[in-house]
């Protein structure tokens, strides 16, 4: 488990090349939210299950002071040499999210690309409770997931460049339906221009939750709470949702 997050922490920003490209606009997402949802000014953010630092860094730039927090050293590794390259001052913390320690320190806390399936439907609860705690009154959540009824055909396969070794990706997912639990695994394999292959295999067990869950869970923690589409209110065929959750 967490190879993507180990021995790949160097590749990640080259398998998820394309969403790295378009976190400009997810930012600018987020910062329309801060500005319809929140009731306070979002100054400081604490970004929690940071890898390599894609959002986080992208919101130092836009001027917030921002922390990031993941439990892998090996992509706070990348996200603090990406941060040094352009001059971004951002605190990387190694830490467990359902440990923190912050009281009422933060405008806001994000967690953004999916990490919150990584939590099931106990471990949610501590998250909650730690985001709560760590925010200031009226400080806000934000935190996207995905939906997975409509997951397309599988295996999906595509390949990127990092340097001049070529990745080959491979994902494809086993689902236990009554569990709601779904096997993410992926098949990366990384080929040198001699023709060297090495191969790695990611297998995560994550959490399936409908917007409605994530709503009626959050519901229990946060006083306000708003479930967004990608980029815009909730539609009836949107595959991406964004959890606005006010302290
Ligand atoms: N938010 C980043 C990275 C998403 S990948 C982005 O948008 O690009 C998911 C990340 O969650 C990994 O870096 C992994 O190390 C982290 N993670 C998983 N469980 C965690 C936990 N309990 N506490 C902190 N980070 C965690």
């Amino acid at each position: 488990m967490h190879e993507l997050y180990t021995v790949l922490a160097e590749y990640y920003d080259a398998i998820y090349r394309r969403r790295a490209e378009r976190i400009g606009e997810e930012i600018d997402f987020v910062e329309e939210l801060f500005r319809k949802e929140t009731e306070r000014e979002v100054r400081k953010i604490l970004d929690l299950a940071c890898g390599t630092g894609i959002p986080t860094l992208e919101l130092a730039r836009r001027g917030y002071q921002v922390m990031g927090l993941d439990l892998h050293d090996e992509m706070l590794a990348v996200a603090r040499k990406k941060a040094e390259k352009e001059g971004l001052n951002v605190r990387f913390i190694q830490g467990n999210a359902l440990e923190i320690d912050f009281e009422e320190e933060f405008d806001a806390v994000t967690m953004f690309f999916s990490s919150i399936t990584y939590f099931d439907d106990s471990a949610i609860h501590e998250l909650f409770n730690s985001v709560k705690r760590a925010l200031k009154p009226d400080g806000v959540f934000i935190t996207d997931f995905p939906c997975w009824f409509y997951g397309g055909s599988f295996p999906v396969v595509w390949d990127e460049m990092k340097g001049d070794e070529r990745l080959v990706i491979t994902d494809w997912r086993e689902v236990e339906p009554a569990f709601q639990k779904l096997h993410f695994k992926r098949l990366v394999q990384i080929i040198r221009p001699d023709g060297g292959v090495r191969a790695f295999m990611v297998d995560d067990e994550l959490n399936i939750y409908t917007p409605r869950e994530i709503r009626l869970l959050a519901e229990r923690h946060f006083r306000k709470v708003k479930i967004y589409g990608a980029g815009h209110e909730l539609r009836p065929n949107d595959r991406r949702y964004w959890l606005v959750a006010l302290k």
